[in-house]
C-alpha cells in the first residue's frame, strides 16, 4: 500500500553561469543551440598540451552570490580538483571541478509547498566546475562533437536528502531556479540545458529513519518531467520492494515518449574518478 511508504529525494542541479567568458580561458560563452559548432574554442578549452587554466573571477563572484543566497558558508579556502574520466566530450580526459573544498557549503532553501506551508531543505554544497562539450549521436552511428560548451562555468548545487515527495522536488526546483534567475546568473531555460536537474530517489517505510538504495534520474529537460519522472520512480521502487525485490543503485533516464524511467547504467558507486588537487590552479 503506497500510503505506508515515503520517498527520500536529494537533488543535484547543474547551472551554467551567465559569464562573458568561459571558466578557465577567454573564449566567449555562446548559445550552444544557436552558434556554429566549435566556433568558440581555443587551445585551453580544447585541452591541447602545455596550456594553463586561469580562473574566471566573474564566475567565482557569481558562485559566491548563489552560495550566499542559499545561506551557505563560504569557506576562506576552496580548491579545484581534477576529476578523471574518459569521454569524447571531455577534451582533457579530466574535468576541473571541486571536491574536498567546495566554494559553498551547509546552506538551505525554504521551499513553498502547494498547501501554503514552507519547508527548509538543506544545501550540502555548491561547487564550481567546467561544463563538457556536447555529443550528437546520429542514426548512422556517427557521433558529432561540439566543444563550444566545453569549459563553460558550471555550478553544481547538491541538496541534502530532505525532500519527501515529487511535489517537494518540484517546489525545490522552482525555488532554486527562481533564485538563480533573480540573481541574473542563469536564464533557467531547462529545454536548452543551461539548467540541468537530477533527482536521487529512494523510498522507505513511513516513519523509518534508514536510507535505502537510491537511483539517480537524469535527462529531465523541464520541471514537468522532473515531477513525472520522480512520481514514476517512487511508484516503481515501492512496487519492487513490495514484490520482495530489491532496488539496485542505477542511473535512470526519463523516456518522454513512453513516460517511464529506463536504466542507463548501474554500479555508479564503482566509479573511480581519482580526484586530486588541480596543480595548475593555486
Ligand atoms: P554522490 O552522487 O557523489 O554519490 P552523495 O551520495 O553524497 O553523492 O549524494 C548525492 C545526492 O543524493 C545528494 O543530493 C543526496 O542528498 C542524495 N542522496 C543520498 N542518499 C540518498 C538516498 N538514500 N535517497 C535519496 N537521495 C539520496
Ligand atoms: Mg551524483
Ligand atoms: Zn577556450
Amino acid at each position: 500500500m503506497t500510503s505506508e511508504w515515503e520517498a527520500v529525494i536529494g537533488m543535484e542541479v547543474h547551472a551554467e553561469l551567465l559569464t562573458q567568458s568561459k571558466m578557465f580561458c577567454g573564449c566567449q560563452v555562446v548559445d550552444s543551440t544557436a552558434a556554429a559548432p566549435n566556433s568558440a574554442v581555443c587551445p585551453v578549452c580544447l585541452g591541447l598540451p602545455g596550456v594553463l587554466p586561469v580562473v574566471n573571477r566573474e564566475a567565482v563572484a557569481y558562485a559566491m552570490m548563489v552560495g550566499l543566497a542559499l545561506h551557505c558558508e563560504i569557506p576562506a579556502l576552496n580548491q579545484f580538483a581534477r576529476k578523471s574520466y574518459f569521454y569524447p566530450d571531455l577534451p582533457k580526459g579530466y574535468q576541473i571541478s571541486q571536491y574536498d573544498y567546495p566554494l559553498a557549503r551547509n546552506g538551505y532553501i525554504d521551499i513553498d509547498l502547494p498547501d501554503g506551508s514552507t519547508k527548509r531543505i538543506g544545501i550540502r554544497r555548491a561547487h564550481l566546475e567546467e561544463d563538457t562539450g556536447k555529443s550528437t549521436h546520429l542514426s548512422d552511428g556517427t557521433t558529432l562533437i561540439d566543444l563550444n560548451r566545453a569549459g563553460v562555468p558550471l555550478l553544481e548545487i547538491v541538496s541534502e536528502p530532505d525532500l519527501r515527495s515529487a511535489e517537494e522536488a518540484e517546489a525545490y526546483a522552482r525555488q532554486l531556479r527562481a533564485i538563480l534567475q533573480y540573481l541574473g546568473v542563469n536564464t533557467g531555460d531547462m529545454s536548452k540545458g543551461v539548467l540541468r536537474v537530477e533527482a536521487n530517489v529512494s523510498v522507505r517505510p513511513k516513519g523509518n529513519q534508514e536510507f535505502r538504495t537510491r537511483t539517480e534520474v537524469k535527462n529531465l529537460n523541464s520541471i514537468r518531467n522532473l515531477s513525472r519522472a520522480t512520481e514514476y520512480e517512487i511508484a516503481r521502487q515501492i512496487k519492487v520492494w513490495e514484490s520482495g525485490g530489491e532496488v539496485i543503485q542505477q542511473t535512470m533516464g526519463w523516456d518522454e515518449a513512453r513516460q517511464r524511467t529506463v536504466a542507463q547504467r548501474s554500479k555508479e558507486s564503482a566509479h573511480d574518478y581519482r580526484y586530486f588537487p588541480e596543480p595548475d590552479i593555486p
